[in-house]
């Protein structure tokens, strides 16, 4: 049985595995660039965040109607499932498909569909948080907050993603105000390929609770000693790190060191169908290149749960963190 666990850090267009993508080609008459689904994975190799992102949209062009969105959530579910994930938090990117003439409402609706299975159907409570492209300008994410309003009942919180060099967070500073304004929790990516800064700069001026990976802050001791202090959490995705080259290896990922540190580290897939490996593969991953204790193990488990936003359904939440005091991580 796998670790009972959350994942708070999931893109839900980077689940589109190359034999969705075919299938759902086919049903949109929409002409793939790639012979077949091997030739598809081999695509999935990547040199840094940009290429990756290159691909990642090309992809989306497969996702028309709602039908498509259900399939894609319910595909991950399924997967999450077998994986041990019990909660989920999960990222869209509505500006990527409003660009292609998929309105907001569609995505929303056609994730909410599946979302509203989740719990009878694969046994995972889900909460849906809506990204904002940082590389688009500040004035389009508010359109696109704008244009969630009558959704707002399906979404948690808002997050912010894609290329992050030359997009610091400040730039959204009125979104994320407008955002807290509608009750909306926020997140925000920080810290992956762009430096500490960014990390301090999400918490300052957007406001954050959660920062989305965060592997730079390292090169700042005094933001480390912040970052336990006030016990924000990262939600880190080693195996994206190795796949975008923010590290070399996978045994040179600085998770144990930043568990040891004290930091609130969780454990998270990115965007599992390009970077090799679902949360549990993930899990398994990290457990055996960096030599993980059971109580390391455990305290990954636990802080999932603590860092996800059950403040509403505290009781579930008390269920989950007892399902992982009473797993039995090995001696
Ligand atoms: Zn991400």
């Amino acid at each position: 049985m796998p670790v009972p666990k959350a994942e708070l850090h999931l893109h839900i267009e980077g689940t589109l595995e190359p034999e969705l993508a075919f299938a759902l080609a086919e049903r949109n008459g929409v002409t793939l660039p790639y012979a077949d689904t091997e030739a598809l994975r081999e695509a999935y190799r990547f040199s840094d965040l940009q290429s990756f992102l290159d691909l990642y949209y090309a992809l989306m062009a497969v996702l028309r109607t709602a039908e498509d969105f259900t399939d894609l959530a319910d595909a991950y579910l399924a997967r999450a499932a077998e994986q041990g994930v019990r909660h989920a938090e999960i990222f869209f990117d509505p500006q990527a498909h409003r660009a292609r003439g998929v309105p907001i409402g569609v995505v929303v609706e056609g994730l909410g569909a599946a979302l509203d299975r989740a719990e009878e159907r694969h046994g995972i409570s889900t909460r849906l948080i809506m990204c904002f492209l940082r590389d688009e300008p500040a004035e389009s994410a508010m359109a696109t907050l704008e244009a969630a309003k009558p959704y707002l009942d399906r979404i948690t919180g808002v997050g912010l993603d894609s290329a992050e060099v030359g997009h610091p967070p400040a730039k959204f500073r009125e979104v994320y105000e407008e955002a807290a304004r509608l009750g909306l929790r926020r997140v925000a990516h920080a810290g992956e390929e762009g430096p500490a800064e960014y990390v301090r700069e999400a918490l300052d001026v957007l406001g954050v609770e959660r920062i989305d990976h965060g592997l730079r802050c390292l090169e700042d001791p005094s933001l480390v000693e912040r970052l336990v202090r006030e016990r924000v959490p990262l939600t880190l995705c080693p195996l994206s790190n190795v796949r975008l080259r923010a590290v070399d290896v996978l045994e040179e990922h600085p998770l144990r060191a930043m568990l040891e540190a004290g930091l609130v580290a969780t454990v998270n897939s990115d965007d599992p169908a390009y970077f090799g490996g679902y949360v549990g593969d993930t899990f398994d991953a990290v457990r055996d290149a960096l030599s993980l204790t059971p109580e390391q193990l455990r305290t990954l488990a636990r802080n999932s749960f603590l860092a996800s936003f059950l403040e509403d359904d505290e009781a579930r939440r008390e269920r989950y963190l007892a399902e992982v005091s009473a797993y039995d991580f090995g001696a």
